[in-house]
């Protein structure tokens, strides 16, 4: 519901919609590229780990500002395609 309301105003403004696929956005590293999945869970579930630090390249992360880094050169990799 929600895309089909953002697909109609991008048509509207001349703007292209770019869907991505969210698996492992916030899991993956946007310094690195590496998936971390060796997090698991703390007591509250994934969703309630708000930053963590990469493995692989020691970056701490913001969870929700990792995922937005990542969607939106997600989205810029597959527009520019
Ligand atoms: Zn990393």
């Amino acid at each position: 519901m929600f895309a089909n309301m953002l697909a109609y105003k991008c048509l509207s403004y001349g703007k292209k919609l770019i869907r991505v696929n969210s698996k492992y956005t916030s899991q993956t590293c946007n310094v690195c590229g590496s998936v971390n999945n060796r997090m698991g869970y703390n007591t509250y579930g994934w969703l309630k780990v708000r930053e963590w630090d990469c493995p692989e390249c020691g970056t701490h992360l913001d969870r929700d500002v990792n995922a937005t880094i990542n969607i939106k050169e997600t989205g810029l990799a597959v527009g520019l395609a």
